[in-house]
């Protein structure tokens, strides 16, 4: 009664809740209510009636795409990793969730620690491991906390360990806590991390498909995508691939965050409108304020203006605006933001956490940062300008990995979409949202 009136309400009508199933309506401490909610049905079925290579095409045929970021197609990963000559391989989740504002990874293992091992399980049975690693962040005390009491009951009902449900297929998991560090959530990075070294990433490839933890082939997903996996087991891959757009199956679930009305995470279909998401759900803008733009992707995104406020969501459609899916992080921006000040913001953290190792990204965001500081403190010249935009491309052409090749996108797409307001700075020394000048008293 509760949940058929939960959904009346504007924030939970759009919601199509896969990931998120069970958060918020089971005790995560307890491992009988997830088995009530058909908890470790599916590992079950993979087990007893599937073969790996059958799980591997459903997942594949579902469409799902890595949740982290990248967007990868999970089961081609799965498959490749499976086609690597190893007896020993293994799995990971990659619980590093670092984006500003996003929080997605904490809400499942905090309300639903299970979906994810058993996502792990079925990933393991699916490429030949016997031992996974989940590798979270320090800052989730909760969700390690959670985690450690669902191994051990799982442990004792004996779905993890030897011998799972009476087959030859064992499995088990250990928590490793990351260290505070951004980059770890880059899989060459996690992985030199959990074998004690510095978190640095590697040249890909060879891919950690085929060598990975300790020179092993190893499959790496975040959490979202492992808490998919079991309901697209038990429902086919033609009903998840029946959600969502043409290349981009399924759902997303959001951090919903900044100027708007209603906050929090939302689980909506691919395929739904920016406006949607801000309007619907969200309720709008705070205190009735002009939206100005949304930034989709955390640092790694771009700011979308309100042009393209009906774009719908898909991993093709927010690259194609110089912004990206990301892990999820998705914070509304108004009137009284200053877009030059936002880049600027997403820039600090990127220079804050890039690890050092090539000249492009250590060296090359320090400089595009020290650019914006000069205009936000209005000694900007028109000069400044051209040489933003040629390093911030420079950066994202020459950097190793990840970060460093998508730091500058919150330069690039504030300068694509609000130039005005760097020409303001510059030429007319203003800011039209009077926050640089209320800040810096040029
Ligand atoms: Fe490190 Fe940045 Fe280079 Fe990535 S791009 S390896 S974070 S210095």
């Amino acid at each position: 009664e509760k949940l058929s009136e939960q959904s009346k309400i504007p924030f939970y009508k759009k919601q199509l809740r896969i990931a998120l199933r069970n958060c918020g309506k089971i005790d995560p401490e307890n491992i009988n209510e997830y088995i009530a909610a058909d908890g470790y049905m599916a590992l079950g079925k993979v087990l007893t009636e599937m073969t790996p290579e059958e799980v591997i095409d459903v997942v594949k045929r579902s469409g799902l795409r890595g949740r982290g970021g990248g967007g990868f197609p999970t089961g081609v990963k799965w498959e490749a990793t499976r086609k690597s000559k190893s007896d020993i391989k293994y799995v990971i989740c990659n619980a590093d969730e670092g984006d500003p504002g996003a929080f997605m990874d904490r809400s499942i293992l905090e309300g639903d620690p299970h979906s994810v091992l058993e996502g792990m399980a079925i990933a393991a049975y699916a490429i030949g491991a016997q031992f996974g690693y989940i590798y979270v962040r320090a800052e989730y005390p909760l969700a390690i906390h959670r985690l450690r009491i669902a191994i051990n009951q799982a442990r004792e009902l004996g779905l993890l360990g030897k011998n799972i449900f009476g087959t030859d297929f064992s499995f088990d998991v250990e928590i490793k806590i990351g260290a505070g560090a951004f980059i770890c959530g880059e899989e060459t990075a996690l992985i030199n991390s959990i074998e004690g070294g510095r978190g640095e990433p590697t040249v890909k490839p060879p891919y950690p498909a085929q060598v990975g933890l300790w020179k092993k082939p190893t499959n790496i997903n975040n959490v979202e995508t492992f808490a998919n996996i079991a309901p697209i087991i038990l429902n086919g891959a033609d009903w998840f691939a029946s959600i969502g757009t043409e290349k981009s199956k399924g759902t997303k679930v959001f951090a919903l965050a900044g100027k708007v009305n209603n906050v929090g995470l939302v689980e909506v279909p691919m395929g739904i409108t920016l406006r949607e998401i801000i309007y619907d759900l969200g309720g709008g803008i705070k205190g009735g304020k002009k939206f100005k733009a949304v930034q989709t992707g955390g640092p790694s995104g771009g700011c979308i203006p309100a042009e393209h406020l009906d774009t719908p969501i898909d991993y093709d459609n927010l690259t194609a605006l110089g912004s990206m899916m990301g892990s999820g992080g998705m914070i509304v921006m108004d009137e009284d933001d200053c877009m030059v000040n936002i880049a600027k913001f997403y820039l600090e953290f990127s220079c804050d956490e890039s690890c050092g190792r090539c000249t492009a990204c250590r060296i090359g965001n320090k400089r595009l940062l020290e650019i914006l500081n000069k205009i936000t403190e209005g000694k900007g010249e028109m000069e400044d300008l051209e040489m933003l935009k040629e390093l911030a491309e420079t950066v994202r052409d020459s950097s190793l990995c990840g970060l460093g090749q998508t730091s500058p996108n919150p330069v690039l797409s504030t300068m694509k979409f609000f130039y005005d307001e760097y020409l303001a700075h510059v030429r007319d020394k203003e800011c039209p949202a009077g926050v640089c000048k209320e800040l810096l008293k040029y």
